[in-house]
This record gives C-alpha cells, structure tokens and sequence, in this order.
C-alpha cells in the first residue's frame, strides 16, 4: 500500500542524494549578455540566446504593436476561430526562409515532434532514430505506431544495419537532431542524406540549436552542410536563436504540412499561439536577414572561447558549434564547479543525470553574438580562477 505523495517523497530524496536536484533560481529583468538575479549581476552563459534577440528593441517593438493592433490572445484552436492573418504571414516566411513549400506552427516545438509522427506514419513504417535525439521527438515517436529503430549517436555504420533491419517496411524515416544540444555535435548530414538515399528513406531534422545561426544565411545544418533538399522535413523552435520566447513549427512539402492540419493532435487541441510572439518572430526572420553580422559576431565568439579554454586545460565536448560543454563527470563536482562560477560572477548550468547519461555531467556553456572579447577574456579567467579552487584543473 501506498499513495503518490509518499512515492513522490522518495523519489525527491533519491534525486538528491544522488546530486541530480536542480534548483531553479529567478532572473529579474529581461535575458541578456548579462543577467540579473536577487539583485546580483552576472555574466550569462547559459541561455539559448544566440543572436542576442530576447530582448532586442524591434522584437519588443512589434509584440507592442501587435498587441494593439491583434489583442492578446485568440482563445481558440486554429481550425476553430483561432487563425489569424500573421499565423499565415509567419507560416509564410518561415517555409521561405527555410526554401520549403510550407510551414505549420505549434506551441512550441516540443508539441511539433508530439504531433508530426503519429499524424505522417502507421505501423506498417518505421522510423530510424539517434540514440541522443532530443525528448520531445523520442516522446513523439513514443506516440506514433510505427516500427521503431535506434542508432547510437551519428553512428553511420549503425544507422545502414538499422536501414538494413527497416527494408521490409513501408515509409522508412530516419530522424535526428541537426545538433546534438548536450553535447554540442552537428549530426552528419551528408551521411546521413547519401544513406537515405541508398535505401529510400525520409529525413527528419530537429534544428533547435541550430536555426537562425547555423548556414551561411541561418537556414540551419542542412544549409550547412548544402543538403537542404535532401531534407523531408524540419521542425525547430522559435524559443531559442529567434527571439526566444515561444513557438514551433514544422516545414517541408505542402501535402504533409497540410495532413499535419489535420491530424497533428497538439496544433488540433492545443490554443493557437499569441499573436505578438509571431509577429515579433517575423521581425526576428527580417534581422537574420539584414543582419549576417550578428551571426560573424556569434561564431568569431565560439571560436575564440572554445580555443582559448582548450588552451586553459578544460576538457571541451562538441566542435563547430555555439554549444560548448566542460566536461566533468561527477554530478557533485559539476554542481560545485558551476556554484563557484556562480559566486564568481558568472551564470552557467551543471548538467547531470537524467539530461545526460550517469558520470557525464558538465557545464555547458552556450556562446551569443553580444559578448565582447574582453567580457569573454574575464569569463575564460573565472573559470580557471575556479577550476583550481575546485580541483578541476
Ligand atoms: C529546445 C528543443 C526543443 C523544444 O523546443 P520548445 O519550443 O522549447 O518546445 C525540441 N527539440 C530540440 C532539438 C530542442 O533543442
């Protein structure tokens, strides 16, 4: 006998005699270069705030004006009396953007992988997916039918034996993140796009972490990599590089997009998103359009950070990315690292068990277009500062 509280009890006393409690602490203001918390500023490294949009004037701008011209809400689903003229302008550009016939908005992207699956495939299919996939497409995968395959991360030679393994099956997809968030990989596109290919399957890219800022013109990893008509379909957040607030979507050709209007349960169910946050999107797409300076600045930072902690003595995960993950292993250590970066001034996140595997916690730290070199040259010498204090270096 028993009841949830006493369950959830025990549960919360694992969690934390295991060293995995994540504690939530509250920032006041808006999220920038720089973030405040109980009246303390520090140095922010850890937002999803590539190209430093969150709190950018024109973003705040046209939600302020959208707000006046279009209301706060529109209290219905989509199909009900929930479609408003700039969910299709913002479906529009976003399928233009991306070079794709059409787009179709979710509440955030975690409802785009819960509903595009179980909409698009039965069980007679089989999708194909990367061990480190993001949650919000294992769970959408979860939700649908069809035959379910793994590869270990951008195993190529695994992902053609699980190719292999799915020829006896209708629809083959392969999915995967475009970059792996933990550990800041870019999945291998080309690869993967010659492998499909060879054995007639569809591509699914989740480009979270990657669209806005990744590719010449921010189109993402399949730009980057020249592959983006080898690509079925894309989903991606507008909560990370395009202005960060909230938003989804899923793109690619015209007929999926239109039976995902039909049958993805979280777009049928699920309010329409606000207004203003497509409206301040759009002028997010307009900056990563007139602004590719944003995205030099972005990537001249990673460089620089990535090669100048190297050469500090971290032990540095992922390449090529914004991401860029301090590897320590031990989640008690990684919490007092990051605690003492804390207390130094500088805002990062220890990662642990369950968002990674058991022993590989780490600090990941995620670079923006705003910071400085000299604001980067301080952070590399508080990390060091602290790494000594604590054993890491
Ligand atoms: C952040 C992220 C999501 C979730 O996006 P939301 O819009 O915040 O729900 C989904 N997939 C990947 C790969 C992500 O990094």
């Amino acid at each position: 006998m028993g009841n949830i509280t006493q369950q959830a009890e025990q549960a919360i006393q694992t969690i934390k005699d295991n060293g995995l409690w994540k504690n939530e602490r509250a920032i006041q203001g808006t999220q920038n270069t720089h973030v405040k918390v109980a009246g303390r500023e520090f140095i922010n490294l850890c937002a999803n705030n590539y190209l430093n949009l969150a709190d950018h004037p024109a973003l705040i701008k046209a939600a302020h004006q959208s707000l006046d011209n279009d209301g706060f809400g529109m209290a219905s689903v989509r199909f009900i009396c929930g479609t408003h003229t700039i969910h299709q302008q913002l479906e529009a550009k976003l399928a233009q953007f991306l070079g794709v016939e059409d787009a179709i908005l979710f509440s955030s992207c975690f409802d785009a992988n819960a509903g595009v699956f179980e909409a698009l495939l039965g069980e007679e299919d089989v999708i194909i997916s990367d061990s480190l996939n993001h949650a919000s497409l294992i769970d959408g995968i979860r939700l649908c039918k069809a035959k379910r395959l793994r590869y270990s991360n951008n195993n190529m030679d695994e992902l053609e034996e699980k190719l292999k393994e799915a020829q006896s099956g209708r629809a083959k997809l392969i999915v995967t993140d475009g970059v792996f968030s933990m550990d800041g990989i870019i999945a291998n596109l080309p690869q993967i796009c010659a492998l499909a290919e060879k054995y007639g399957a569809d591509i699914l890219v989740d480009d979270s972490h990657a669209v806005g800022f990744v590719g010449p013109n921010g189109r993402g990893t399949p730009e980057l990599f020249g592959v983006m008509d080898k690509i079925t379909l894309l989903t991606g957040t507008f909560g990370k590089a395009l202005g960060g607030a909230s938003g989804g979507y899923v793109a690619g050709k015209k007929i999926l997009i239109g039976l995902l209007r039909q049958r993805a349960r979280p777009y049928l169910f699920s309010n329409a998103l606000a207004p203003m946050i497509c409206h301040a999107t759009l002028t997010a797409l307009d900056i990563v359009h007139n602004e590719p300076q944003r995205r030099a600045q972005l990537w001249d930072n990673a460089t620089y950070f990535r090669e100048k902690m190297g050469q500090a003595g971290f032990q540095l995960l992922g390449a090529g990315h914004a991401i860029i993950p301090i590897f320590i292993g031990d989640a008690h250590r990684a919490v007092a690292f990051a605690q003492s970066l804390n207390q130094n001034g500088v805002y990062v996140s220890a990662f642990s068990y369950p968002v990674v595997p058991m022993g590989m916690a780490r600090i990941r730290t995620q670079m923006t277009a705003g910071f400085t070199q000299e604001q980067l040259q301080r952070v590399i010498s508080i990390f060091t500062q602290c790494a000594k204090e604590c054993g890491i270096l």
